[in-house]
């Protein structure tokens, strides 16, 4: 992506580019990305390039087991979830994507609209997965380890994860993604099975699954709103994610 490009991105972030260039960071940000634990710099990021377009069809196998699951979801009743909800959120973007997104569970904005990640904290995952060439209308799957919203958007309870969980180990087995990118804790820490605080979690790989898919954490985006000051560190994440997906191809 063209440094002026990302910059415009960055900047929406929040993220001040224009810092001298002696200072270190602005060096870090403009810099080529290093491949992972060797430090060399890559090629230029390819905008996912192993992802099916949007427009490629699934095939009607894949197409019927997506929509069994999508039905499953909205009727399910596993949890006391079902109760309070206004529909289950199974997922948006390309469902034959390279990268798969994950988050907590569906706020009051994705319960009314269906959709995960909508509304400011959803219009900041956007721009940070622009700045790497990521968008959920072509080449990304966002989902969230619960399907239904918890009430008052407490934490979810182990319960419920224990019940919901399986509805996104199906996704990923339908998707088979190249790479996951757990943001926030309570995905990270749900999906590692592990209550290791996110700052530890962040800037390693993790085998995820059967296939050890490559799972990398950052920061929700919600927690970025609330705390910009870590805005940069979430960067260095998609960085790093961005520098191990470009090992993968
Ligand atoms: S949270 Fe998951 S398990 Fe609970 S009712 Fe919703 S879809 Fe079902």
């Amino acid at each position: 992506m063209e440094t002026h490009r990302r910059n415009q991105y960055l900047e929406a972030i929040g993220i001040d580019v224009w810092v001298p260039r002696s200072s270190g960071v602005s060096q870090a940000l403009e810099a080529p990305l290093p491949a992972p634990g060797t430090g060399a710099s890559g090629p230029a990021f390819p905008a996912s390039p192993g992802s099916v377009p949007l427009s490629v069809p699934l095939s009607p196998e894949l197409s019927a087991d997506w929509e069994k699951l999508r039905a499953e979801v909205s009727a399910c009743t596993r949890c006391a979830l079902h109760a309070t909800r206004t529909q289950g959120v199974l997922g948006v973007g390309n469902r034959q994507a390279d990268w798969l997104i994950i988050g907590e569970a569906p706020g009051a904005e994705e319960d009314r609209r269906g959709e995960p990640f909508v509304g400011r904290a959803g219009q900041l995952l956007d721009a940070m997965l622009r700045a790497i060439g990521l968008s959920r209308e072509t080449n990304v799957y966002i989902a969230n380890v619960l399907k239904s919203r918890p009430p008052g958007n407490r934490d979810p309870k182990p319960n419920e994860v224990a019940a919901c969980l399986p509805y996104l180990m199906r996704q990923i087995a339908l998707m088979r993604p190249r790479l996951i990118l757990a943001v926030g804790r309570i995905a990270a820490q749900n999906l590692l099975s592990t209550d290791v605080p996110l700052g530890r979690l962040r800037g390693k790989i993790h085998p995820f699954g059967e296939l050890n898919t490559p799972l990398i954490v950052t920061y929700h985006p919600a927690y970025l709103l609330r705390t910009p000051a870590d805005k940069r560190k979430a960067w260095d994440d998609l960085k790093f994610a961005r520098g191990v997906f470009r090992q993968l191809t």
